[in-house]
């Protein structure tokens, strides 16, 4: 088979934002190959809506002290403080860095970068909601990742389009390089780099419900995984209240901010009930787990399994020039034009807040102990700094990826004289090849398709916004039996053009390891804590769970280690809003 081979400085996995915002840093001191299995701008970051955050104070009074405080609130207090206020402070100095290169944020009327309120976002560590989140209408990834997109092209940014990276390349330690297939037509391509940065983004797609993107599977986190690198608090993932009923598709909580309330089958604004303070702007968790206790008590639309998000009462003009993307969603996906009729939502799976451990430098750690792979980075969803600990606030994602993208790359772009060149062995390889044709002439009578809506359905049904150890239980031991199925898959399509058979194929063993990997983080933390909670543990136990869950392969299957939370100002106290 003919091999070709490329060589270049720092390779990035991902060109969303943490991708493309990393390779400008690393183009300034050598070359750079981005890696994408999707064309650049559709990875997931260009369906973000909502905004991205920054305290600056446009609309109404804000300091970067305040946000910090919110963003170490809402992860309720498993967040790293030192990483929180790096981000907040930095967040600033982001925005207008990101408007200079080109970002059309929307306006105020005197023409400065309009702010809106989004969820657990206060003024005055928690009196009231504060305009925070910078937006561009609610296509706000969009915008971003176009802008930054064009500045790489700018700087000669060598981007591989539609190549899907099947192995990271680990050796004594340190980042040798990469593999992928180019999807376009079947070839094998070796990479070798002195740097690595990992920004492959989330995998919401384990679950049956959600906001993610087909692409977002994980596979680059099980891949570590697999070399006996751990994975960091893989049981927190985030359920977005706002889900289009029975699909899934977003429904950003910048409709919320601008007005937007939540109503149950009794007419009830019933987040008055559950965070009086800020009501339908609670963070995330809270209005997810109110939402489906209102269902559960029978309280959902005419006792379905569903409420309303209403904005009848919102100006039109709001809706046209702050919303326009969501109000099409509903017209197009429920034919329902929310000016004038409510929307039918629910729960959808749509971020994880574990990852990758990294340092504040994008450093991907091998240990509790801080040691790390030599030349390799990780930054965005698919890391784990940890700014958002058991649960992200909305708009600090986006911020995430900018700001520690950055830092990756900075980092990177400084080892880069004095790192050696990668060098991919021919066993590494051919091992390789070797998988990928057993994948391929692989004889049974299970299918993709079918092991995967399995898969997505258990995760669903047991480790979703309520999980028990009696489900978690059953699922480790369904997954256990998936991944043996698996083995007994046979893929039909044998050609080398976009042969997405094979690489669904090879996303879905990951998604396997993944949802194992969730599913036994969650049965370990017996408390409940942001987006995990334990009917069968329902408080916050800081005693015993003010930790970091690190998750490693071994020989016996998977172990724990823990490391501590970094507190610097705020220490934990009751989540009341
Ligand atoms: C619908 C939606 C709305 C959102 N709205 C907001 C918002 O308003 N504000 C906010 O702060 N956050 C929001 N988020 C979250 C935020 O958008 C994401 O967390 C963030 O954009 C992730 O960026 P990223 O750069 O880490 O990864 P992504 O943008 O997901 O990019 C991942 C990249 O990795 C590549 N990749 C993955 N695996 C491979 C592989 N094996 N080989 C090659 N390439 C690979 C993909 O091709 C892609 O280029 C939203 C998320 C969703 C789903």
């Amino acid at each position: 088979m003919e091999i070709n081979k490329h060589y270049f400085d720092t390779i990035i996995i991902g060109s969303g934002l943490a991708g493309c915002r990393a390779a400008i840093e690393c183009i300034e001191n050598g070359t750079v190959g981005v890696l994408s299995k999707l064309y650049p701008t559709r990875s997931h970051s260009t369906a973000a809506q909502g905004g991205i955050g920054a305290a600056l104070g446009n609309e109404e009074e804000d300091s970067p002290e305040w946000h910090t405080y919110d963003t170490v609130k809402g992860s309720d207090f498993l967040g790293d403080q030192d990483a929180i206020e790096i981000m907040c402070y930095d967040a600033i100095p982001t925005i207008i860095e990101l408007e200079h290169m080109g970002v059309p944020f929307s306006r105020t009327v005197e023409g400065k970068i309009a702010q809106r309120r989004f969820g657990g976002h206060t003024r005055d560590f928690g009196k009231a909601p504060v305009r925070r989140a910078c937006y561009s209408a609610d296509r706000t990834g969009h915008a971003v990742l176009f802008a930054l997109y064009e500045q790489c092209q700018l700087r000669g940014v060598r981007f591989f389009q539609e190549f899907q990276v099947i192995d990271i390349v680990i050796e004594n330690q340190a980042i040798q390089g990469v593999i992928a297939i180019n999807i376009k037509d079947g070839s094998i391509h070796v990479f070798e780099a002195k740097i690595v940065i990992i920004a492959s983004g989330g995998y919401g797609k384990i679950f049956k419900v959600t906001s993610n993107a087909y692409a977002s599977t994980g596979e680059c986190l099980s891949m570590l995984f697999r070399q006996g690198l751990p994975l960091e608090d893989m049981e927190f993932f985030q359920f977005h209240p706002t889900g289009l009923y029975g699909l899934g598709i977003l429904i950003t909580e910048g409709a919320r901010g601008e007005g937007g309330i939540l109503i149950n089958g009794k007419g009830e604004r019933f987040m008055e009930r559950y965070a009086p303070t800020i009501k339908d702007l609670a963070p995330r968790d809270m209005v997810s787990r109110a939402i489906l206790s209102e269902i559960r008590e029978g309280r959902g639309i005419d006792g379905q399994d569903y409420v309303y998000l209403d904005l009848r009462h919102v100006d039109k003009k709001i809706l046209h020039e702050r919303l326009p993307e969501i109000t099409t969603f509903c017209k197009i996906y429920m034919g329902i034009d929310p000016s004038e009729a409510p929307i039918p939502v629910v729960p959808t799976a749509h971020y994880a807040m574990g990852g990758i451990p990294t340092d504040i430098d994008g450093r991907v750690l091998r240990d509790v102990d801080g040691s790390f792979v030599q030349g390799l980075f990780a930054a965005g969803e698919c890391a784990c700094v940890s700014v958002h600990g058991a649960n992200r606030l909305g708009c600090n994602s986006l911020l995430d990826t900018v700001v520690f993208g950055r830092r990756a790359g900075k980092a990177a772009s400084s080892i880069l004289k004095s790192s050696t060149k990668g060098k991919v062995k021919k066993e590494r390889l051919a091992l390789i090849i070797e998988c990928l044709e057993m994948l391929k002439n692989n004889k049974g009578k299970e299918t993709v398709a079918s092991i995967r809506k399995e898969l997505q359905q258990a995760m669903m049904d047991k480790c979703s916004v309520f999980r028990t150890e009696e489900e978690l239980k059953l699922l480790v031991d369904e997954i256990k039996t998936l991944k043996e199925r698996y083995k007994e898959i046979e893929i039909t399509d044998k050609s080398k053009t976009f042969n997405t058979d094979l690489l669904e194929a090879i996303e879905l063993g990951h998604m396997l390891t993944l949802a194992e990997v969730i599913a036994s983080s969650a049965l370990q933390r017996t408390e409940s804590r942001g987006a995990h909670y334990r009917e069968d543990y329902p408080k916050r136990d800081d005693e015993n769970w003010m930790k970091h869950t690190l998750a490693f392969q071994t020989e016996k299957g998977i172990t724990f280690k823990y490391k501590p939370v970094k507190i610097t100002r705020f220490k934990p106290e009751e989540r009341k809003y």
